[in-house]
Order: structure tokens, then sequence, then C-alpha cells
């Protein structure tokens, strides 16, 4: 893979381009995918944003975000996007696999792939890009790519407001030992841009129907689980759960952190059944990697501190690897 400064002569005369994300994009995979969209345009480029899956409603205030197509439920016009395009430009995942029913389409295409992306283990397939896992959001590498290319001077209101929602939410609002001098150096700068924090942390963390803090308060209270023995949480949520609550796309974000937050945890569980498929969230503090656990065990993958994976097991069959794999690892937990 050839490095990102290498794309600059490419984006000297308008392209067709294509920008893409993860499936059920969080903020930094949206707000970064944005960020680069509102440069690109700019630059007098041709630019959709398609989104494998919806995205939550949370995000829906982004600059932008009423123009992102939704591949599963808008699949003609995510088509019609992606045909004959110049440049794909593959924002906040590694592998192709992450874009669900996007991604024997997007192997297919004959175009220029471009990675930027900050999770372990990338795959091959990319012609240029950047895979920082040093990197506090995937939001951080698009303004870094911006200044690398000389054109700072497009850092608008816009790009500021998504490049900051991506970076506040995955560094835990600035807590993640990511968040380096280099970070609130970026911050400052967006704020000489213009940036209002305040508004953004509104957007995001006050914007919640009730329904979602009731959800919350149930399943602290009867679905959470501790293995003192292992250091470790766990909450397993049954689909009954998620249509009890009528949670929508986006709704359990977070909830695996409270579980990290109990005094001696290492290793944080969130096992949700989607209905079809498990979904798992993992989160660690300190030296326990989560990025291989996910790989090893649940066919996934992320960062060392935070990762996730998924199984096609039953819910309590799937609980049940999980303590088993926990188990294994209790030299490791300790
Ligand atoms: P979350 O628990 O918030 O869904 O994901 C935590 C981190 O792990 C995110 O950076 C996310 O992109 C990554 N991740 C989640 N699920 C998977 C998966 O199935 N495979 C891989 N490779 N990464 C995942
Ligand atoms: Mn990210």
């Amino acid at each position: 893979m050839k490095s990102i400064a290498e794309i600059k002569p490419l984006l000297e005369s308008p392209k067709k381009v294509v920008i893409t994300m993860h499936q059920k994009p969080d903020a930094d995979a949206m707000g970064s995918s944005l960020a680069l969209y509102h440069y690109l345009i700019q630059k007098g480029h041709q630019v959709t944003v398609v989104s494998p899956t919806n995205f939550p409603d949370f995000l829906k205030w982004m600059p932008g975000a009423d123009g992102v197509i939704d591949f599963e439920s808008s699949n003609d016009r995510a088509m019609e996007a992606l045909k004959g395009i110049e440049l794909l430009f593959c924002l906040d995942f590694n592998a192709l696999y992450r874009t669900k029913n996007m991604a024997p389409y997007l192997e297919k295409l004959d175009c220029i792939k471009i990675m930027i992306d900050h999770h372990l283990e990338p795959q091959p397939g990319f012609d240029y890009g950047v895979s920082d896992t040093t990197a506090s959001s995937t939001a951080q590498l698009v303004y870094e790519t911006i200044y690398i290319l000389g054109d700072e001077k497009y850092i608008n209101l816009e790009i500021a407001q998504c490049i900051y929602a991506g970076t506040v939410t995955d560094t835990g609002s600035f807590r993640f030992a990511s968040t380096n001098a280099k970070v609130h150096r970026m911050v400052a700068d967006l704020m000489d841009r213009g940036l209002k924090h305040e508004v953004i942390h509104q957007a995001i963390y006050d914007n919640f129907l009730e329904n979602r803090l009731r959800f919350l308060g149930h399943s602290l209270l009867n679905r959470m689980e501790v293995f003192y023995e292992y250091n470790t949480a766990m909450m397993a949520i049954p689909y009954t759960d998620l249509k009890r609550f009528d949670l929508q796309t986006g709704d359990t974000e977070g909830l695996v952190n409270f579980l990290l937050s109990i005094q001696g945890i290492k290793m944080a569980a969130l096992i949700i059944d989607r209905n079809v498929e498990v979904k798992l969230s993992f989160r660690s503090k300190g030296n326990f990697d989560v990025n291989t656990f996910a790989r090893k065990y649940f066919d996934g993958g992320g960062h060392f501190n935070a990762s996730g994976g998924r199984s096609t097991d039953p819910l309590e069959k799937t609980v049940g690897r999980f303590i088993r794999a926990v188990e294994e690892n209790e030299e490791l937990l300790q």
C-alpha cells in the first residue's frame, strides 16, 4: 500500500468518488467520512458517501448526514453511486467484510482503493492509504491527511465538527491512552476554526430517548454478571429486551463501558442477541489484549483495548463459549 501523501496527484483533476465505512457506523466512521466528503467537494470532486447499513439517529445532525446513502435500504441509489467510480475511500475499517452486504461489490470494483484507518491487522487489497493504530480516531487521520496534502485552508466548520465528533467518541471524551498532546493540539486548531465543542457534546450525548435510559437501568440491574475471580464483567442482552425497550441502531453504544468502571475489572463484554446473529463488544483496561481475544474466539478484531466479534450460535451458547474463553485466559486476566 502506497502512502496517503501519494494520492495528491490523483486529486488534482475532478473524479467520481465514493466514501464508505464499516457497517452500523459510529460517530468516528460517520465523522471521518463526512469530514473527507466536505474536503473533497471543495476540491471539485463528485463525491457520494455510502453507508453499508443505517446509522444511529443521534448522528443525523452531522453536516452532510442527510445525503448519506444506505446500501441496504436504498440499494438502487447506492449501486448508481458506485457505478464507474475512479476512487473508493474506505474509512474506519481495514477488511472488506466489515462492509457486510456491500463487500462482494467493493471487491469487484475496478477503481483505486484508499484506506484511512486505525484498527489492528489491516488486510491487503488497498492501493493507497494510512493505517495508524496509534491514532486516536480515523477522524484524526483525515485531519492529518488534509495537512499532509497541504490543504489545511479547506478545514471549515463542517469539517471541524465532523472531526471533533469522531475524536471525542473514539477517545471516550479524551480519556483513553490514545489521547496525546497531538490530539489536544488538533482540537485547539479546530476551535480556532470556529468549533463550539459543547454543541457537539450535546448533539451526541444529550439526545437520548427515555426508553434508552430505562433500558440502561434494566440492563445494569438484571443483566450484569461479575466474575471477580477473572476480573471480568459481562452483560448478555436477549433479543426480547431490544424489542421491549424499542431500541434503535446505536442505542447500546457506551453500555459496555459501565462494566469497565467496576473496581478491579480488566475486561468487559457486552453480548447482544441481534436475532440471526449475536454481536459481542469487548473492552479492557491495561495489558489484556481484546483484539487477539476477539479474533481467536469470536471471528472479530479491532483495537488492543476495544474490539468486537460475532457468533452464529444462540445467545446462551455464545455466553457459555465466552465464559470458557475467559477461563482459558485466567492468567492473562490477573
Ligand atoms: P464496538 O464494540 O464499539 O462495536 O467495536 C469496538 C471496536 O472493534 C471498533 O473499533 C470496531 O470497529 C471494532 N469491531 C467491532 N466488531 C468487529 C468485528 O466483527 N470485526 C472487526 N475486525 N472489528 C470489529
Ligand atoms: Mn474509529
